[in-house]
């Protein structure tokens, strides 16, 4: 199975899809950064494709990544409505 995965990666590079690191440090049991996919929808140019993100604060997640013009999702310790 891992030899599945490995050889799929290898033979697609750009199918690896896009992280969003929102600088979150919670970590999962496993040690891993837990994170979510979302959906930038196709816009009859381009196909639609999926994009990684880690930020906590996410509720929508079909949505233009942020290199498609989309907003960016709350970093981590940026949070706006704590004000600076
Ligand atoms: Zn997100
Ligand atoms: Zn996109």
């Amino acid at each position: 199975m891992a030899n599945l995965i490995l050889r799929e990666t290898a033979g697609n590079p750009q199918r690896v899809a896009l992280l969003f690191e929102a600088g979150a440090s919670i970590l999962a049991s496993d040690g891993s950064v837990p994170f979510h996919v979302h959906t930038c929808p196709s816009d009859g140019k381009r196909e639609a494709h999926a994009w990684r993100c880690n930020s906590p604060y996410c509720s929508i997640f079909e949505d233009l990544c942020p290199d498609h013009g989309g907003i960016e999702p709350v970093r981590v310790g940026r949070e706006p409505w704590r004000g600076r």
